[in-house]
């Protein structure tokens, strides 16, 4: 087996931002809308939403092949430090690099 690392643009990064935007979002949600509706509150909780759907949109492709990568989120997989691509088996780390 062939192991190559090599730099690539930092997947897991981009993901583990995403993730922070929309969890940090929660409390401002809730806090917002449901406790006592203050709207710049709301729209910061908003914005992270959106800012972490985007990133996703944007960012969470294989740097390998391409393809965009399923996101769900699943807590024994996700915050880890590596990623393999379910379509080019290319395993990517938290370094910025990967290994096919
Ligand atoms: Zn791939």
């Amino acid at each position: 087996m062939i192991k190559l690392a090599k730099k690539v643009r930092n997947i897991i990064k981009y993901r583990t931002f995403a993730l922070i935007c929309v969890f940090s979002s929660i409390p401002f949600s809730i806090f917002g809308t449901i406790i006592n509706f203050t709207p710049i509150v709301s729209i910061i909780g908003f914005s992270l939403i959106v800012i972490g759907i985007a990133t996703i949109l944007i960012f969470w492709k294989c740097p390998s092949c391409n393809r965009r990568l399923p996101f769900r989120f699943d807590k024994d997989n996700d915050f880890t430090y590596t990623y393999v691509c379910p379509y080019c088996e290319t395993r990517f780390y938290d370094d910025g690099t990967m290994e096919q």
